[in-house]
């Protein structure tokens, strides 16, 4: 068996990062050497700040949301703590009560515990097996001390894209703000923070070909939310810290390019999930696809194979070239069972027997085969 880690290697981990393209690169050069800080009041101050709101224009534009509704951040992580714990902090004297689902990514679900064990009550809601948050329960569980609803837009590990504007309309009603934690969504499918009809989303550029450790959160106009980080006046006086102003050029170049791909980038992608089911279920019929048949992201795959060890296929397969995850990044490094894996239903075996594939604009149709003949091959290795 070739067990040389070195040779080509195939990426289809795109759900945990992105590789930065090149165009996103090539236009953060500039801004790494730049002198100026954009709060100075010097010219080199200025052509800072300049680049800075530019950046903050392109991407309020592609979210549909206005220039002051798009806050830096460093990341998704840092958003969605934000959200959840600004609106909490901000609403804590008349509202304590806050509704999540429990396939959150942890930033939402740690942030939400952090203000449960402060007192506040917290109402995880459970999904069905496709991974979807029905409407009923969250209108049930919304209560007049609601002050939050965090649900998720696109799940990390199944994909499934949950129902938001009308959850987002039901939380409305009954008076509660709405975030979503739109990282996996946001250059990846059409995101209008108006038509989800949101107060809050997060999102991460790492996740569509940006640099690492630049994030934003959109914050429509007149939501109650406290800063998260205390100091200076940056970010309109909600953030304080010196700008990241490469990071911010950078994400913004990767979101306008996804952006205007984003058909042909998911017609490719498409082809490359049907293939790769196709493939593997054919040749292994045992397996199975977790999360929901139609209303999914298209470049996240999470397979299931009854009786075998997940753990185990993660590592023969990086030892094989192929590198993928067996649930999210963050806790790939942890034995633990998938949390969204077993929300959906999966039991502990179930669960632990799972790979997540997640595609991305350059893996091609051989690459897909590749993976796949290896993939069988350690399957039926496994049998014996
Ligand atoms: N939310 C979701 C759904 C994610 O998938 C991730 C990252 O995997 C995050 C939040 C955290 O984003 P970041 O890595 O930018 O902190």
């Amino acid at each position: 068996m070739d067990t040389d880690i070195s040779r080509k290697r195939i990426y289809l981990d795109h759900a945990a990062t992105t590789m930065i393209r090149p165009e996103v690169r090539e236009v953060m050069l500039p801004a790494f050497s730049m002198p100026g800080n954009p709060s100075s009041v010097h010219k080199e101050g200025q052509q800072a700040r300049k680049l800075l709101e530019e950046a903050r224009k392109s991407i309020a534009a592609s979210l549909h949301a206005q220039n002051d509704e798009i806050f830096f951040t460093s990341g998704g992580t840092e958003s969605d703590n934000w959200a959840v714990k600004g609106v909490a902090d901000a609403l804590g004297s008349s509202k304590r009560h806050i509704i999540t689902s429990a396939i959150e990514h942890p930033a939402v679900l740690e942030s939400c515990r952090y203000f449960e064990q402060k007192g506040y009550s917290l109402t995880i809601l459970p999904v069905d097996r496709y991974g979807f948050v029905s409407p009923d329960s969250l209108a049930k569980a919304l209560t007049p001390d609601t002050a939050l609803v965090s649900i998720m837009l696109a799940n990390n590990e199944i994909g499934t894209l949950e129902p938001i504007t009308e959850l987002s309309a039901i939380a409305h009603q009954s008076g509660a703000l709405f975030h979503t934690d739109a990282v996996q969504a946001v250059g990846t499918i059409p995101v209008d923070v108006d038509d989800l009809g949101v107060d809050l989303l997060s999102f991460s550029a790492h996740k569509f070909h940006g640099p690492r450790g630049i994030g934003g959160l959109y914050i429509r106009k007149g939501t109650d939310i406290s800063s998260f980080m205390n100091g200076g006046a940056q970010e309109f006086t909600h953030r304080a810290g010196t700008e990241n102003l490469p990071g911010a050029v950078g994400m913004a170049k990767a979101l306008e390019l996804s952006v205007a791909e984003m058909k042909e980038t998911e017609t490719h992608i498409r082809n490359l999930r049907d293939l790769l089911i196709r493939s593997v279920c054919s040749a292994y019929t045992d397996a199975f696809v977790n999360g929901h048949p139609d209303t999914h992201l298209s470049g996240i795959v999470n397979f299931s194979f009854p009786e075998k060890d997940g753990e185990k296929l993660l590592l023969m397969l990086n030892l094989r070239g192929f590198a993928c995850s067996g649930g999210a990044a963050c806790s790939s490094r942890s034995s633990a069972v998938s949390h969204v894996l077993t929300a959906i239903g999966l039991s502990e075996k179930e669960a632990k027997s799972s790979l997540r594939i997640s595609l991305g604009r350059s893996n091609t149709e051989e690459e897909i085969r590749s993976f796949v003949s290896v993939l069988v091959e350690l399957l039926k290795s496994q049998d014996s």
